[in-house]
This record gives structure tokens, C-alpha cells and sequence, in this order.
């Protein structure tokens, strides 16, 4: 169950209406029966934490945070078609 942002470095209270939340699922090799193997986590990111930073994951499934800056200035620098 989610508390807070997972920003380390942010102690905003989990609220369903703003931010990102994102689902992960991982398999775990450890587990022997069916139902053990996948695990799914939630990572939330409050409002705040969103306008600064994405979450992504990397092929192992472990959860980045990464900070959005680069995008937003590639968009405003760019200026012109964005592909869909
Ligand atoms: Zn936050």
C-alpha cells in the first residue's frame, strides 16, 4: 500500500487524485507456486514530483525516477512537429 511519494526526498501523503501512479509487475523467481509469481508494486508520485520528475523502469523492472527537464526543453526548443 502506497504512504507517500516515492521521491525519497518528498513527504507528500498518497492521494489517488493528483500525481502519477504507476503499476509495476515483476517476476520472482523465487516463487514455487503460481500465484507467487509475479509480484505487483504501485509507485506514486505526488503533483509536485510529477511536473519535475517521471517514473520509468528499466528492463529488471526496478523503478527510476527520472528528472523531466531534458523533455520539457527538447519540447520548447523543438517547436515543431512532435510525432504521435
Ligand atoms: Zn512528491
Amino acid at each position: 500500500m502506497i504512504k507517500k511519494c516515492c521521491n525519497p526526498e518528498c513527504d507528500a501523503p498518497f492521494d489517488y487524485r493528483e500525481g502519477r501512479l504507476v503499476r509495476i509487475s515483476r517476476s520472482s523467481s523465487s516463487g514455487t507456486s503460481a500465484e507467487n509469481r509475479f509480484t505487483i508494486e504501485h509507485f506514486w508520485l505526488c503533483g509536485n514530483c510529477t511536473e519535475v520528475f517521471v517514473l520509468d523502469h528499466d528492463s529488471e523492472m526496478k523503478v527510476k525516477m527520472k528528472p523531466r527537464d531534458k523533455k520539457l526543453l527538447e519540447r520548447k526548443s523543438v517547436h515543431s512537429k512532435v510525432a504521435a
